[in-house]
């Protein structure tokens, strides 16, 4: 079974947690606790994977976090409240961070959170689509959206997403060559003894 690792990242208090536990539980709290990590295994197509999710557990506080953490992640999640600036402007920092010690293969994936504040009430958003979206570019990271694990937009899609990256990220490592004309002529074997057998 492939097992993916997902590290989730950023300042305290911008709903790590809960997205989190709304893609693995379907539940919303007021006060989550903070978890070590979660998994769910998914049944995609032919292939069984199992995600594993760490939340930073307290620790955004200090920023201790270390190499161990990071050891082997393949998606580093780095997210942000769109209603709190500073919240945003700290991305910067959780990234040089996670590029100090992940896996250069790693994806780092921008998420701004709580979309729900910002439907309700647009004065509410305080960072600009258009602003990150050019910092994925100018930083060449994997990519953005924006999420509300209070009402569940957009968090199947943030996980799934991903996970579709990873196989295919994976599918294109261990991939044969490309397709040759001797492609077909193999096929057509195959079918032959296919024939033969029947
Ligand atoms: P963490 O410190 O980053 O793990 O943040 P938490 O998951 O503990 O969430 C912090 C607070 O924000 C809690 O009161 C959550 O209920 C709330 N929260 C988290 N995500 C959302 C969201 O998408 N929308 C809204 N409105 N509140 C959220
Ligand atoms: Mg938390």
């Amino acid at each position: 079974m492939d097992v993916y690792k997902y590290i989730v990242l950023g300042d305290a208090d911008v709903g790590k947690t809960s997205l989190i536990l709304q893609w693995i539980d379907g539940t919303f709290q007021l006060k989550p606790e903070n978890i070590d990590y979660k998994s769910r295994i998914l049944e995609i197509g032919e292939s069984t994977i199992k995600l594993q999710i760490a939340d930073t557990a307290g620790q955004e506080r200090f920023r201790t976090l270390t190499s161990s953490y990071f050891r082997e992640t393949d998606v580093i999640m780095v997210v942000f409240d769109l209603t709190v600036a500073e919240s945003w402007k700290n991305v910067t920092t959780w990234i040089d961070e996670s590029t100090k010690y992940a896996n250069d293969d790693a994806l780092i994936f921008l998420v701004g959170n709580k979309i729900d504040l910002v439907e309700e009430e647009a004065d509410a958003r305080l960072v600009s689509s258009d602003d990150v979206q050019k910092y994925i570019e100018n930083r060449g990271l994997a990519g953005y959206l924006e999420t509300s694990a209070k009402s569940g937009k957009n968090v199947d899609e943030l996980f799934m997403g991903l996970v579709k990256r990873l196989m295919d990220r994976d599918a294109g490592v261990a991939a044969p060559p490309p397709v040759t004309k001797t492609t077909p002529a193999k096929v057509e074997q195959v079918r032959k003894r296919r024939c033969l057998l029947f």
